[in-house]
């Protein structure tokens, strides 16, 4: 058995069906063999007060409102006190739980949604539609830090301003990240283009709407669990403290990055909006989606610090991902979205628990709610930019859409959808669900 196979369990079992029968079409992004966690609200009438957000478990195309279920459903005695911080709408207070808490939850669900359960008839009652609900953040985000551990994207953005140098000298042995803004990360919807500062070629710097705006195809790694200031995560206890995996998508103005970003790093080119898709799925579901951590030939081995037998044998996670493009003039055409470029969470150069290693590693103390973004995953080969700055190679060689319009950058009514699965043999596909956003004018 492989150190991955070791975590499967009943949860996993590819013959698993639920009585939700909308979860067991094949290619559902939402499985029994899922079960993210995520906050939702009832879509409100003209005129009613928005209920507060409750939490939720995506099954299907519909959502288990779990203050419903923990009140109509009948459990094991110690599923309760798990389900109270839910009930309220708390999953951060679930968060804080740890792990095993996590993982008897997901137990809990999957025999409760599974065909046969005589839960079901309880929580048949406890549905809603997704159709039917407006999504929130599942949590209050204290902290914003976004990484760089896409080495296509990193040498493909390095080739563009340093042909000589594309791969800095750090690179392959310390995670790079930055400070990110938490107070405007939304799950997408409307994301207006930013005014800023930009390079002007025949006089003074200008002021007014970013002109090179564009998206960054990221994942979303949410912390669950505090580590006191000035306690380092190690990396046999790194990924523990880690919630789950979502999609990100780092909305950035490359002409005001371009002007600001030396010395100290982008700020207002980034800061203006991040989306984040709504449901978290956990490092349980993805367990059967683990692969070993590998590095080329020839390139250095981590320092001791960001190493580890287990982050080897299957510290990556194969995790598909996509980004689509609808411009206004396709929705008005009935056109549907087209791909624009595909990559895989193993083209990231460090691990989940490489990230939280080496955030920790200087004793600065991650909070339960917590964002880290792996940073733009792009693919090796020609087209598999994670960005438009790459697929269009800096706005030099603009893309052609079917319908014969071209984009170097955003345009005002574009939406980019970011969709995310995993796949493999002897596994139910299961998905991230989708993040969509539309650029609204200046
Ligand atoms: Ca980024």
């Amino acid at each position: 058995m492989t150190e991955a196979a070791s975590l499967l369990d009943a949860t996993h079992d590819p013959n698993l069906r639920s009585w939700v029968a909308s979860a067991n079409a094949p290619g559902a992004d939402f499985p029994i063999q899922n079960l993210p966690l995520g906050r939702f609200r009832r879509r409100a009438a003209e005129g009613e007060t928005p209920q507060a957000p409750r939490a939720g478990v995506a099954i299907g195309d519909q959502v288990l409102d779990l203050k419903l279920a923990s009140e109509q459903c009948p459990w094991l005695g110690d599923i309760y006190p798990l389900l109270a911080p839910l009930a309220a709408g708390d999953i951060a207070g679930f968060m804080r739980m740890g792990r095993p808490a996590w993982k008897a939850l997901r137990v809990a669900l999957s025999q409760a949604l599974a065909e046969g359960s005589e839960q079901g008839p309880f929580l048949e009652m406890c549905l809603v539609p997704r159709a039917e609900v407006q999504m929130a953040l599942p949590c209050r985000i204290g902290d914003y830090t976004d990484f760089f551990t896409g080495i296509h994207h990193a040498r493909a953005v390095g080739a563009l301003f340093r042909p000589d140098q594309p791969l800095m000298p750090n690179y392959q042995h310390v995670p790079i990240a930055y400070h990110g803004r938490a107070s405007s990360i939304g799950i997408g919807g409307a994301v207006r283009r930013p005014h800023g500062q930009t390079r002007s070629s025949d006089g003074p710097p200008r002021f007014g709407p970013s002109q090179r705006l564009d998206y960054e195809l990221e994942l979303a790694l949410w912390v669950g669990a505090d580590n006191p200031l000035g306690t380092p995560v190690d990396m046999a206890h790194a990924e523990d403290r880690l919630f789950g995996i979502g999609l990100l998508n780092d909305w950035s103005a490359r002409d005001i990055q371009a002007w600001e970003y030396q010395p100290l790093g982008p700020f207002l080119a980034k800061s203006f909006a991040t989306s984040v898709s709504p449901w978290i799925v956990s490092l349980d579901a993805l367990a059967p989606f683990r692969r070993p951590c590998t590095r080329p030939e020839g390139d250095p081995e981590p320092l001791p610090h960001l190493d580890s037998a287990w982050n080897r044998a299957a510290g990556a996670f194969d995790i598909r991902l996509e980004v689509w493009l609808q411009t206004a003039a396709m929705r008005a055409a009935r056109l549907n979205p087209v791909r624009l470029s595909h990559s895989n969470m193993l083209d990231a150069y460090w691990t989940p628990a490489q990230m939280v290693a080496h955030h920790t590693s200087n004793g600065c103390n991650l909070q339960v709610g917590d964002l880290l973004g792996t940073g733009t995953l792009s693919g090796p080969g020609p087209g598999q930019g994670g960005s438009l700055l790459e697929l269009s190679a800096g706005g030099k060689a603009p893309l052609t859409l079917p319908d014969g319009q071209t984009r170097s950058f955003l345009e005002d009514g574009d939406t980019v959808i970011l969709h995310a699965y995993c796949a493999a043999p002897g596994a139910v596909r299961i998905g991230l669900g989708q993040l969509a956003g539309t650029v609204m004018p200046a």
